[in-house]
């Protein structure tokens, strides 16, 4: 007969499905250095993501702010896989903390409550925010959603140069803050949310850059 489980034996099974988001709790792991933000990205506002309550995928209604994964996979990079173990465990964040596998009833009362937003970590920081708010207007999920779904009607041109400028503008802004900024480019992610090239599958399509010109194909 299975053991029923009613505490953490540690397996890490919920980390090896991918790192936690982030709430106003956590706030404090950040600016206190305890968790840097080179290791977070940001899934941004409008972006379609899967919603681990609901169980679908879904626009996320704000930032949702998330610890990376290890190369080529969802497990949690804070995650000691020779180990078994969580590398932070008595900083974990808040989910980490509140995720029971035998009673998910915690995890589901403020899974949605309280996200931690770039705003709330970085809005002060001169020149940077304004570069932020700027990468959010002209490279919305809600603008690329209208350009890709415009390609079914009779402007697909009008529809593929909207998608592509935003994807040009993506990547621009990225190498700027790298190069004019003195950046860490492994902190891109977290400020810009993940490059729309990549983010892109999740409205089934891909890009493809030859000759500095995109192509959009269609995923089968
Ligand atoms: S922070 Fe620790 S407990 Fe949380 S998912 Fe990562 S490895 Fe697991």
């Amino acid at each position: 007969m299975n053991k029923v489980i009613t505490e953490c034996i540690r397996c890490g099974t919920c980390c090896k499905k991918g790192g936690p988001s982030f709430h106003l709790e956590d706030k404090v792991l950040i600016e206190k250095g305890i968790i840097l933000s080179k290791y977070l990205y940001t899934i941004r506002e409008g972006e379609l993501c899967y919603d681990n309550v609901k169980e679908s995928i879904l626009p996320a209604a704000s930032d949702i702010i998330k610890i990376k994964g290890q190369k080529d996979s969802v497990t949690c990079i804070f995650f000691n896989e020779k180990e078994n173990e969580c590398t932070i465990y008595d900083n974990r964040p808040l989910e980490c903390r509140a995720l029971k596998c035998w009673d998910t009833r915690e995890i589901e009362r403020i899974y949605s409550k309280n996200r931690l937003t770039r705003k709330d970590l970085i809005s002060t920081i001169e020149g940077l925010w304004d570069l932020v708010e700027d990468h959010q207007r002209r490279c919305s999920y809600e603008t690329l959603k209208f350009f890709i779904d415009a390609l079914n009607k009779d402007k697909k041109d009008e529809a593929l140069k909207g998608i592509f400028d935003i994807i040009e503008y993506d990547a621009q802004i990225r190498e700027l803050v790298v190069q004019k900024g003195d950046l860490d480019p492994e902190m891109t992610d977290f400020i810009f949310g993940r490059p729309i090239t990549e983010t892109i599958r999740m409205y089934g399509f891909k890009i493809i850059k030859q000759n500095d010109n995109y192509r959009l194909i269609p995923i089968s």
